[in-house]
């Protein structure tokens, strides 16, 4: 019997399926010869990774190739340009071309933006000595983000993920902490860090025992009062906190974590209403509060999965009735297939805005379109049109400067913009957020000039800011 076949007859074991089974995939869910040809190639490049809780629960079959699951996790024509999926395919059809398909496939991820946002470059935190940390990112003062090696990879993988760097076996695109050890000197030396989010990958693929011994070691750290777990298994395998043989042994972490005053924090990631309505993911979902816990909702506004205003509100909804808290929505980052998911700025206003409207009072606690950019978290509140012109409204939610939290700006209007460098600042911008938003010192100087430039145009927001 098929590995497949035996995930279907119900052994409820994890298992991970990937390129080598999409046959076998094929086969079974009936996809098309060319669709199948398609994921072989685009995997190549992207990560690709899938489970039997996915395929049965989660994809419509009768919907491929355009099921909003089935877009989140398998790889699709257009992801790459078309010279790429060309080059592959004939690379990819000749045996003795293995160097040439290999170093193609370097170059193609090379230039997919790898590591957006900065992150390798800005927020790796450093020892005393200089020295660089590994697997952490220390963006603002209060947070630490933690990635445990063993958590480095997830139940499955979303086709836009910004961390698809870190699944391709790349040593040197990867964050990963063998141990907390490095972490918790470093909470020594920073008492303002009041928050780690223990992230990935997805850390709800390690073991219990293995999830012990990284979380631990910060409960001994007083000024740590709260832990975040950023995770997706509650949507790919719900399973974890229900029926896998350690599934009980994590609600008493979860438990020994609350009963010492702090907060924790599931951060869990939907994508799609659909993910909420099996009975498997409600079980979990309860579980998971039944320790103290508190669950937490996000994920980005990615184009042909979640871009329609009645799914984003049935999202939102069903996330409030199973007593989670609608949090983000973020605006998908330039990396991997950006091109393929990205939804302009206008149009996610007006769809957050047209999903919000319908939600009771308690689920208006999303916030969004949010965009997670070099200088911090900027969301749209909206546009505004005066006689000088139409605008967004924006506003730093989070930053690294601290002083600049909760500041308001503007940019102007352009229906085709989709992230913060492709925007505009009004002349009028306060410097310092011009300063943070552009990075670059010409810009700043142009905006603490503004009497000089009534009429300067652009403070064009410098390339590969994020
Ligand atoms: S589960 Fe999270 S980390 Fe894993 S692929 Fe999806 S978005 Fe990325």
């Amino acid at each position: 019997m098929s590995l497949l076949a035996t995930d279907l007859v119900g052994t409820g074991r994890f298992r991970a399926y990937g390129p080598r089974q999409l046959d076998e995939i094929a086969d079974r869910y009936g996809l098309p010869t060319e669709v199948r040809e398609t994921v072989r190639l685009v995997s190549l490049v992207l990560p690709f990774r899938v489970n039997a809780y996915v395929l049965n629960e989660l994809i419509d079959w009768d919907r491929v190739p355009d099921d909003p699951m089935f877009q989140l996790v398998f790889p699709q024509r257009g992801m790459l340009p078309e010279q790429d999926e060309r080059g592959l395919a004939a690379l990819s059809a000749d045996p003795g071309t293995k160097a040439g398909l290999r170093a193609l496939v370097q170059q193609i991820r090379g230039r997919l933006n790898p590591h957006p946002s900065g992150q390798k470059e800005l927020n790796v935190p450093t020892t005393r000595d200089g020295a660089p940390l590994p697997g952490m990112q220390h963006k603002y003062r209060e947070t630490v983000l933690y990635f445990p090696s063993q958590g480095q990879t997830c139940h499955a993988y979303c086709t836009y993920c910004f961390r698809w760097a870190q699944f391709v076996g790349d040593a040197d695109l990867r964050f990963a902490a063998p141990d907390p050890g490095g972490l918790v000197t470093y909470l020594g030396d920073h008492p303002d860090v009041t928050d780690i989010l223990v992230t990935g990958g997805d850390p709800m693929i390690m073991t219990t025992e293995r999830l012990v011994n990284h979380l631990e070691p910060l409960l001994g750290v007083d000024t740590v009062r709260t832990l975040r777990i950023g995770t997706k298994s509650v949507a790919y395998w719900p399973q974890r906190f229900v029926t896998d043989p350690d599934a009980d042994d994590l609600l008493r972490l979860f438990e020994k974590v609350t009963a010492t005053g702090r907060n924790l924090a599931v951060m869990a990631h939907f994508s799609h209403p659909r993910e909420l309505r099996t009975d498997m993911a409600r079980r979990a979902i309860a579980r998971i509060r039944s320790t103290g816990a508190v669950v937490y909702c996000q994920a980005p506004l990615i184009a042909r999965v979640n871009d329609d205003a009645a799914d984003l509100a049935a999202l939102w909804r069903a996330e409030h009735a199973v007593g989670g808290v609608p949090y983000y929505m973020f605006v998908e980052r330039d990396t991997g297939p950006y091109d393929y998911f990205k939804v302009p700025l206008a149009r996610a206003v007006d769809l957050f805005q047209a999903a919000y409207r319908t939600l009771p009072g308690l689920a208006r606690t999303v916030r969004g379109p949010v965009m997670s950019a070099t200088p911090g978290k900027v969301v749209v509140d909206g546009v505004e049109d005066t006689p000088e012109g139409r605008f967004f409204q924006l506003r730093m939610l989070q930053a690294r400067q601290p002083a600049l939290v909760g500041r308001p700006f503007r940019a102007f209007h352009d229906p085709a913009a989709a992230w913060l460098d492709e925007l505009r600042l009004h002349p009028d911008t306060p410097a310092d957020i011009a300063r943070a938003v552009t990075g670059s010192a010409r810009a700043a100087e142009a905006a603490e000039d503004r009497d000089d430039t009534a009429d300067t145009g652009p403070l064009a927001v410098a390339a590969g800011a994020h």
